[in-house]
């Protein structure tokens, strides 16, 4: 039977998951073990890194073909499962969830990376609420540090906040009500984020353009090359199904 790598730490990931079980494919889902309390999918789970090109090279031993299901800002895992999997010869397909388009009458800022939005948030406010995870933290330091920021998070960040900060644990799905709610009880003015695409965050979009908040929001990075890149489960299951 085909054993499939499914790389993931996504709502998609997870929805992939789900759908190989279901259609019997021994499916094993790798994340990073970045959260403490992983929504775990079906199947098989392995945590952890794999060690680099090699690491991730070696285990391909086990596998026939290979998911990268992981988030679109996750470059590094991905870019390491395109030159494993070329390596070891293993077909390697990326599900990928489209971006975000901007809504009539919302105000959106595109910018190519996190400190460009640090810059565009503190020319546009001084109540931002950052929603861009924790790891990339401290490159809103140097311009928001005497800004009233709200960094949303899902894990408490590793570096420490300037007092000024307000740092919120949560995990999405969110619901527009609260969203709005969030927004007005900070009073924020600007906000900030990836373009993360899909609906478990989408609802903060619609909020900010409700109450007339922009947004910043910083640009997917470029994909790796070479590999093929499809937008839903659907099509990775008849992707699957080809090498069964
Ligand atoms: P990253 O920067 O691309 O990867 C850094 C290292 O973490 C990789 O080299 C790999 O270590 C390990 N890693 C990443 N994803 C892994 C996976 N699914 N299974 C095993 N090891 C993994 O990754 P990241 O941006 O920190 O994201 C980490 C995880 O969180 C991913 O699974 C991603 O789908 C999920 N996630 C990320 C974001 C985001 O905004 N970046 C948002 C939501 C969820 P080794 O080199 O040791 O193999």
């Amino acid at each position: 039977m085909t054993r499939v790598l499914l790389l993931g730490g996504t709502a998609e990931a997870r929805a992939l998951a789900d759908r190989l079980v279901a259609a019997g494919i021994d499916v094993t889902t790798s994340l990073a073990g970045r959260v403490a309390d992983p929504r775990l999918p079906a199947g098989a789970v392995r945590i952890g890194g794999f060690g680099g090109i090699d690491g991730l090279r070696a285990a391909l031993a086990d596998y026939e073909a290979v998911v990268d299901a992981t988030h679109p800002f996750a470059t590094t895992m991905s870019a390491n499962a395109a030159a494993a999997c070329a390596a070891a010869g293993r077909p390697l397909l990326r599900l990928e969830r489209p971006g975000w388009t901007e809504p009539a009458g919302a105000s959106w800022h595109w910018v190519d990376s996190h400190e460009q939005a640090a810059q565009r948030a503190a020319a546009l406010g001084r109540r931002p609420v950052l929603t861009i995870g924790r790891q990339q933290l401290g490159a809103y330091l140097p311009a928001l540090a005497d800004a009233a920021v709200l960094a949303r998070v899902v894990e408490a960040p590793s570096i420490s906040v300037p007092p000024g900060w307000t740092v919120l644990g949560d995990r999405g799905p969110y619901a527009l009500a609260g969203e709005l709610a969030l927004l007005g009880e900070h009073r924020a003015d600007v906000v900030v984020t990836k373009d993360s695409g899909g609906e478990y965050t989408w609802p903060k979009m619609l909020a900010a353009r409700e109450l007339g908040v922009p947004i910043v929001i910083v640009r997917r990075p470029v994909p790796a090359l070479g590999v093929q890149v499809v937008h839903t489960v659907e099509q990775v299951l008849v992707w699957v199904m080809s090498w069964c």
